[in-house]
């Protein structure tokens, strides 16, 4: 989809939203929406509170950022990640999200083009696939590789007190 086509998309659904849920359509609101879909990767509320302040040229508060948010995620146009226990956000429409995590040192290394979209849907046909997140855990290479060599510090040490 174009840039602008889903920029409409993402209106129209929030707009959606909030009238099926008699929730006010504010221009904070839609402020924060646009904010959102014009920032890249996943962020903190800090990060996005300075976004809209230097690009949006508008004043939100805090509060009214996390309820707008809590909102956007209700509305499928945001989602929550727990990257190492912190909470981060994402705009997701349409998108196809995948992070390869770190178990040991919690490092987040967002993974592209993996496609398996087509992988899913044909594999769960009672779904209509709209978006999707993928978490793949396991150990980066850095600490992969302080594992090896701890390992192979202590079997050298037990063979030497075997002697
Ligand atoms: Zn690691």
């Amino acid at each position: 989809m174009e840039s602008t086509k889903i920029e409409d998309a993402v209106k129209q659904q929030f707009s959606d939203y909030l009238r099926s849920n008699k929730l006010r359509s504010t221009p904070e609101r839609h402020a924060i929406l646009n904010a959102i879909y014009t920032m890249e990767g996943s962020f903190d509320i800090e990060t996005l509170l300075s976004h809209m302040e230097k690009n949006e040229k508008f004043h939100v508060s805090r509060a009214t950022v996390y309820n707008t948010i809590a909102l956007l995620i209700n509305a499928n146009l945001v989602i929550h990640h727990q990257f190492a226990g912190e909470s981060r956000y994402e705009k997701c429409f349409g998108r196809e999200l995948s992070y390869a995590i770190c178990t040991n040192c919690k490092k987040v290394t967002e993974i592209k083009n993996i496609k398996i979209k087509d992988n899913i849907s044909n594999n769960i046909k009672k779904l209509t696939l709209t978006h999707y997140s993928l978490y793949v855990y396991g150990l980066c290479s850095k600490c992969m590789r302080t594992a090896k060599r701890r390992n192979k510090r202590a079997s050298s040490e037990s063979s030497t007190k075997k002697r």
